[in-house]
């Protein structure tokens, strides 16, 4: 499923944060976005998913224009986001955990979209009955991905799924986001790491001050990082 914003301006109160977002993602892609701290990544995520106070523009998921939804109402469109920090309820097992990603779904049966986001995620098998607080970092961003993947979404959106994880736990997330894209899911990545973003992306994009900069294949910016250090102030070798 394609996702394609025009013209997405948002922001909380009379603060507007994103001033014109234009990005394209094609079905079954993956798209790093890039840029500094408060560039708006994480208002981008949030708006497209009806939760910062005003928005305007166009988000198209598939078909569908998701922009002026109630928030509860995005993710039977085939969208779900994956915050930053996880936000898991940790009280709950992971089970509990998945079963909110399953109500709060759009289409397919419950049964199978657990058993695909449990199928990604094979290590969650052997604690479903865990409360998701006592788990590891790398284990919550599974039971976070999986949660995600339970609502049926055909596109994901990740807000720095590798945060606080050690190097061999941000190649299984990095390695499940691989077989996600092959499996069809559309990705929109924010990272913090820009080697991580950059091993996984079909294309990146730099915000800087709620705009699009620019939009690119790693390939190119294999050629020329200057866009790193100029948006993300990152020298690269
Ligand atoms: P980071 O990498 O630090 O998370 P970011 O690119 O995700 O940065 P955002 O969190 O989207 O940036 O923040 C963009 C701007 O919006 C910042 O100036 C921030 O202070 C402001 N902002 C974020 N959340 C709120 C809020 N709830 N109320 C008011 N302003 C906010």
């Amino acid at each position: 499923m394609r996702l394609e914003i025009s013209e997405l301006r948002a922001g909380y109160g009379r603060i507007e944060v994103l001033r014109g977002i234009d990005l394209r993602v094609a079905s079954g892609s993956v798209l790093g976005l890039l840029g500094r701290n408060g560039a708006g990544k994480t208002t981008l995520l949030r708006a497209i998913m009806g939760l910062t106070g005003t928005a305007s523009g166009s988000v198209r998921c598939g078909d569908r224009e998701i922009i002026g939804l109630a928030p509860h109402r995005v993710p039977a469109c085939g969208i779900a986001y994956v915050p930053q920090g996880r936000r898991l309820f940790p009280e709950m097992s992971v089970e509990e955990n998945l079963r909110m990603g399953l109500f709060a779904g759009g289409e397919g049966d419950p049964a199978s979209r657990r058993a695909f986001a449990l199928d990604r995620f094979p290590a969650l098998a052997a604690r479903l009955r865990t409360p998701a607080g006592r788990l590891s970092g790398g284990q919550q961003q599974m039971v976070a991905m999986a949660r995600a993947l339970a609502t049926g979404a055909r596109v994901l959106l990740l807000d720095e799924p590798s945060e606080g994880l050690q190097p061999s736990l941000v190649d299984r997330i990095l390695e499940t986001i691989g077989q996600l894209r092959a499996d069809g899911v559309t990705m929109l990545l924010v990272e913090q790491k820009v080697e991580a973003a950059l091993r996984v992306a079909d294309r990146i994009a730099f915000i800087e001050q709620g705009r699009i900069r620019e939009h690119l294949t790693p390939e190119r910016l294999a050629r020329d990082p200057s866009p790193l250090e100029r948006y993300v102030g990152v020298r690269r070798a």
